[in-house]
């Protein structure tokens, strides 16, 4: 019966734009700077005032959308998302924005997240006569909304929906007459609102602002509802704010070098991890520093200053192979590792190379890169990753994936750097990383989600909660 009532993954990237003649053309560049956040599809839908036009497909953004389709999505107003998903989650159906119509009013809705009672309130939605057409979590809000009393004004059912969900939500929802934005009482997912002229912007990451030369305002406050209209932008709370826990990994892993995050820049977050990295390490016999391209770099170029060991170009990366996760096998996987990297014999051979990751997830990566630089006449090879052991799943959108995949569950240090034939292998301490991105050292009230390091988890989570990469249709 749970198996009926799940739905799909939500990692992805979104945006939203009020107040431009160009706001579907500003939503396309928008969604090619959030491509690394999804690669599965992607959505558009615009307003001018009168109905909601809506243009969506399968694969990169480049593909689904042509300067004829985009000539289509008139309007002053739209919003867009690209995404990811697992096997179970892919079909055009499940590509966002999600569009209702009623005779009440249209709405669009696209989300970056994932809810962790959404189960609990399908099945509610269900016995009061809801009939799902998807399997996402984002059409449990458009129902949520749909079905909140109608002496309510729009702007209050919004918030009661909202109130209703858990877990970790971005939300861009555009109606024909309001774009409204909306961030989880944690915050865990980024969300940036910015300006370009007089339009008000909207996207996970920043990036996205610098490609249509908007400026970047400040974040979407956790449980915030932002409303824009012809009015301008309007904030109120849906929610009072918990703990504040932006997501690590964003930090780690996920965004953008470019990307600032709450006002933290990505690119000089993962340097500090590096340098901070050294520091823990010590004294360290190498020839040189080389970084797994290209989420790698940044941490490798902050350890090699800080070690004083020089830096080199020891992989190299084919750019026309998109991240390895997204082929969601384990034989394709280990493929895409092999089609992705090279090493650059004349720089590794003979050498003592310290081989800097962000993370180690499965151990596929290391245990390949470790391999092939040996391969290459690697002398040895010292592992050091930027990031502390990944040892508990996310429940918050990311797809890092039950414990019994996780390399580092149940393992010690030594144990991980058997199984991956390293020489060495270092992690980042937690403490260390949260010091490098720029929070407080202590563990508690951070403002960081540290779950997926720790298993604690900044809400709480449901004893049916689904993992995303678990949610399957029908099944
Ligand atoms: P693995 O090979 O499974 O250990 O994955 C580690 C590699 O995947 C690292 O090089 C990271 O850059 C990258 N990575 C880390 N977390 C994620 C994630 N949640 N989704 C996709 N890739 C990731
Ligand atoms: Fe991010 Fe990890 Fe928290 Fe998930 S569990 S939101 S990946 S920090």
């Amino acid at each position: 019966m749970l198996a009926e009532l799940r739905g799909i993954n939500e990692e992805c990237g979104v945006f939203g734009i009020w107040g431009s003649e160009e706001a579907s053309q500003y939503t396309y560049y928008g969604l090619h700077a959030l491509q690394h956040r999804g690669q599965e599809g992607a959505g558009i839908v615009s307003t001018n005032g009168n109905g909601l036009q809506v243009i969506k497909g399968e694969g990169l953004v480049n593909d689904v959308f042509s300067n004829l389709k985009l000539d289509d999505l008139g309007g002053h107003a739209a919003i867009g998302q690209v995404r990811y998903s697992t096997e179970s989650g892919r079909g055009i159906e499940n590509v966002q924005p999600l569009v209702f119509r009623s005779t009440t009013g249209s709405l669009a809705v696209a989300m970056n997240g994932n809810i962790v009672n959404a189960a609990e309130l399908r099945e509610h939605l269900e016995r009061q006569g809801s009939i799902f057409q998807t399997a996402s979590d984002t059409e449990v809000l458009a129902h949520l909304i749909k079905r909140s009393s109608g002496s309510l004004t729009q702007r209050d059912r919004v918030k009661k929906a909202l109130s209703m969900l858990k877990g970790a939500f971005a939300f861009v929802i555009l109606t024909e007459d309001s774009l409204m934005i909306a961030q989880d009482p944690n915050g865990i997912r980024p969300l940036s609102l910015g300006k370009v002229g007089d339009a008000w912007v909207v996207a996970s990451e920043t990036c996205a602002f610098d490609i249509i030369g908007a400026e970047c305002v400040r974040s979407v406050e956790p449980g915030e509802l932002l409303i824009v209209n012809r009015d301008g932008l309007h904030a109120e709370r849906f929610a009072p704010t918990a703990d504040s826990a932006m997501c690590s990994m964003e930090y780690v892993y996920f965004a953008r070098p470019d990307s600032d995050i709450e006002g933290i820049n990505i690119h000089m977050a993962r340097k500090r991890c590096g340098k901070q990295l050294a520091r823990e390490i010590g004294d360290i016999e190498a020839d040189v520093v080389t970084g797994v391209p290209d989420s790698s770099i940044s941490a490798a170029i902050g350890f090699s200053e800080e070690s004083g060991i020089p830096y080199e170009l020891g992989l190299i990366k084919s750019r026309y192979v998109g991240r390895t996760f997204i082929q969601p096998s384990q034989s394709l996987r280990e493929q895409g590792v092999k089609m992705k990297l090279s090493p650059v014999h004349q720089v590794v051979n003979g050498k003592r190379v310290v081989m800097v990751d962000d993370s180690i997830v499965r151990g596929t990566t290391s245990k390949r890169i470790v391999k092939m630089l040996k391969e290459a006449g690697a002398t040895e090879v010292h592992v050091v990753i930027a990031s502390p052991p990944l040892v508990s799943p996310c429940f918050y959108g990311v797809d890092i994936s039950t414990d019994s995949e996780l390399i580092a569950t149940g393992r010690t240090v030594e144990e991980v750097r058997e199984l991956i034939n390293a020489d060495t292998l270092t992690f980042l301490s937690p403490e260390g990383m949260l010091d490098a991105i720029g929070r407080p050292d202590t563990m508690k009230n951070c403002g960081q989600c540290l779950a997926c390091f720790t298993g604690e988890y900044p809400t709480e989570i449901y004893a049916d909660t689904v993992l995303p990469h678990e949610k399957e249709i029908g099944k």
